[in-house]
């Protein structure tokens, strides 16, 4: 096999190797079956099994307390912007939504072609450069949930602290930082994540979510766009993207084996600091673009002197093996993704690079 890349996109992102061989070992006869998981019925036992074992395995990871179901359903994350208003957002409710960057601001203006929306915290004025604190902030009496966005993925900030809401359900799109950390899934009413950053490829979403939320959606929305038909139906309902819940299955199982949540958040800070240590001994070559204290473990962004000097990094780093670097093209700058699967090698190589182009630009 030839060198694996250095692999820092921000999605669909690195998936840790031990999986990849694992569906490779299994993917032309899986279990004896004879045939790929891909080529059975979702309705069959086997594929249940392992639709069944994923999400049991996402509660456990998560240490979810009792009452908490796991959707997989279609669609991304984006998706999950319109479901949530339509089947939470009711008549005389309204959807509070703290604005931290650009998947904030999508989640909010898809709220608003449904019902009525208030943003209760904001750094947009700011240039999404941290996360806002909650003191003081109010919450309407009438919000039918409040709305967060944990890590920012194209501004590189992430919430460390979980807002209290008291009885309003706390609804978070965790697409970028889902089994990051550990989360106390109980201060939860949903959260939600596409699965092709940090849990596994593209094709799937997962929403968890306290079962009373999921219970009783307006009759007269498309059926596909209930939750209560997809919570009844195991998920079931149509057919799911086997495949990916498949791979999904795999990486959680990955998870567990490198010691759960708690020894996952160690590996990521300690591969977060060699970058962001990069950046803070540059003198100033490199900069990072959000304040210290909101900075994320999965999205490091950080600028150069100029420009021209980011396009030569992008493209020398890519000489040399760097996959993914370059900055969501609506802030520039530069992005390294460090998932749960980018290995701490290859940040190590990173910090590496990044002295090396200092010493020879600055
Ligand atoms: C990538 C991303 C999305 C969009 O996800 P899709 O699955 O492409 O719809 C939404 N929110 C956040 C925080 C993201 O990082």
């Amino acid at each position: 096999m030839g060198k694996r890349a250095y692999n820092f996109n921000a999605g669909p992102a690195a998936l840790p190797l031990a999986v990849l061989e694992r569906a490779q070992a299994q993917f032309v006869d899986f279990e004896g079956t004879g045939m790929s998981i891909m080529e059975m019925s979702h309705r069959g036992a086997v594929y249940e099994a392992v639709h069944n074992e994923a999400k049991q395995l996402l509660l456990e990871l998560l240490g979810a307390p009792e009452g908490y179901e796991v959707l997989f359903l279609q669609g991304g994350a984006t998706t999950q912007f319109s479901m949530i208003p339509l089947n939470l957002l009711k008549e005389g409710t309204v959807g509070a939504y703290v604005n931290t960057g650009s998947w904030a601001e999508k989640a909010l203006q898809e709220a608003q072609k449904v019902g009525e929306t208030a943003v209760i915290a904001s750094s947009e004025a700011e240039k999404f450069a941290f996360i806002p604190s909650f003191d003081g902030v109010a919450i309407p009496d009438n919000a039918a949930y409040v709305h967060i966005t944990t890590n920012n993925t194209i501004e590189g900030s992430q919430f460390h602290f979980t807002p209290e809401t008291g009885n309003i359900p706390l609804i978070a799109d965790m697409s970028s930082d889902i089994l990051c950390r550990p989360v106390d899934v109980s201060k939860y009413g949903m959260i939600y994540a596409g699965a092709q950053k940090n849990l596994g490829p593209s094709g799937v979403t997962v929403v968890i979510a306290k079962s009373t939320l999921l219970k009783e959606s307006p009759k007269s929305l498309p059926t596909m766009l209930r939750y209560d038909i997809h919570n009844k139906n195991n998920s079931l309902y149509n057919t799911p993207p086997t495949f990916s819940i498949y791979m999904v299955k795999l990486v959680l199982e990955w998870l567990k084996e490198q010691g759960g949540l708690t020894a996952v958040e160690k590996v990521n800070e300690a591969k977060a600091k060699v970058i962001y240590d990069a950046i803070d001994d540059s003198n100033g070559f490199y900069t990072g673009t959000v304040d210290t204290g909101s900075r994320s473990l999965m999205n490091i962004t950080f600028r150069l002197p100029s420009e021209e000097l980011e396009k030569s990094f992008a493209k020398a780093s890519e000489a040399e093996g760097f996959v993914g670097l370059k900055g969501h093209r609506s802030v520039g700058g530069m992005r390294a993704s460090t998932y749960n699967a980018v290995p701490m090698e290859a940040c190590e190589a990173l910090a590496r690079f990044m002295k090396e182009f200092q010493a020879k630009h600055a």
